[in-house]
């Protein structure tokens, strides 16, 4: 069924194809080897004809960054959501929640940015897509 608004923050955490790419990224992510722990994420879109969620793999990152800035276009889909992974432990120093930058990003972007760490998911930027469902298929104006 055709959505009538964008998904919310909360939502998208509650989503269950949402949470298996979390789990996805968080496994690709190599959290417990050291030398190797990186970034890994994509974009949440959904769906104009069917309000179905899906997701979409970015390229892997690096230690502490991960580049989102140019999401796929899907044909009758648009952009509601990123996600990412924070795999620098607490223990060694790493703040596990939204960077300054990832929330920077995430106003800019104008959809709401979903992080997984070792201690909680969280959420950073607008609640739910700005502007709704109208506008560009990427990012919203
Ligand atoms: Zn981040």
């Amino acid at each position: 069924m055709a959505p009538t608004r964008p998904p919310t923050a909360s939502e998208m955490l509650a989503d269950p194809g949402v949470l298996q790419a979390l789990a996805d990224a968080w496994k690709d992510s190599a959290v417990s080897d050291a030398n190797n722990r990186h970034e890994e994420g994509g974009w949440i879109y959904i769906g104009l004809l069917t309000g179905a969620i899906v997701t979409r793999r970015a390229q892997a990152g690096t230690r502490s960054r991960l580049s989102l800035g140019h999401p796929p276009w899907l044909p009758d889909h648009v952009v509601v959501g990123t996600f990412h992974t924070h795999p620098n432990p607490a223990a060694d120093g790493w703040e596990t929640g939204p960077s300054s930058q990832d929330e920077k990003a995430a106003d800019y972007t104008g959809v709401p940015w979903l992080i997984r760490a070792e201690d909680s998911d969280y959420s950073t930027g607008p609640d739910s897509r700005r502007g709704g469902l109208a506008g560009s298929p990427g990012y919203p104006p």
